[in-house]
């Protein structure tokens, strides 16, 4: 597992900027240097990256990254991602199915709610 990264102040990438506090690039940045990883270590090909590390078309990395838990995958398809992406997935994809879904309750609800109509006593 990795340790945790104490931020010094200076961007990470090495180019000298500084940081906020508890920040460790600056904007835009932690890309940059990633793409320069992947140039200098994988001949800037992702795909190289995930062969050399075990993955590829038969070994998903992003199904390792939900079975690692630092992912999730969508309840309601097969996209996953990070927790913020699956919220802005879910937002932009399954809000008709969310309003549905919503509404459903909401009318099931109202039924069970719904005073039960009394029999006027006869007399
Ligand atoms: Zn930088
Ligand atoms: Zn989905």
């Amino acid at each position: 597992m990795s340790t945790a990264i104490e931020p010094t102040g200076y961007c990470f990438c090495g180019c000298g900027k500084k940081v906020g506090y508890g920040r460790l690039f600056a904007q835009g940045h932690d890309k940059m240097a990633e793409a320069a990883f992947i140039a200098v270590h994988h001949g800037g090909s992702v795909a190289q990256l995930l062969q050399e590390h075990g993955y590829g078309p038969d070994k998903s990395i992003t199904a390792a990254a939900v079975e690692a838990g630092a992912w999730e995958k969508c309840p309601r398809c097969d996209y996953v991602g990070a927790t913020n992406s699956i919220r802005n997935h879910m937002s932009r994809h399954h809000r008709e199915q969310i309003a549905e879904a919503t509404q459903a309750v909401r009318n099931f609800t109202e039924a069970f709610n719904k005073p039960i109509p009394r029999r006027t006593t006869e007399k």
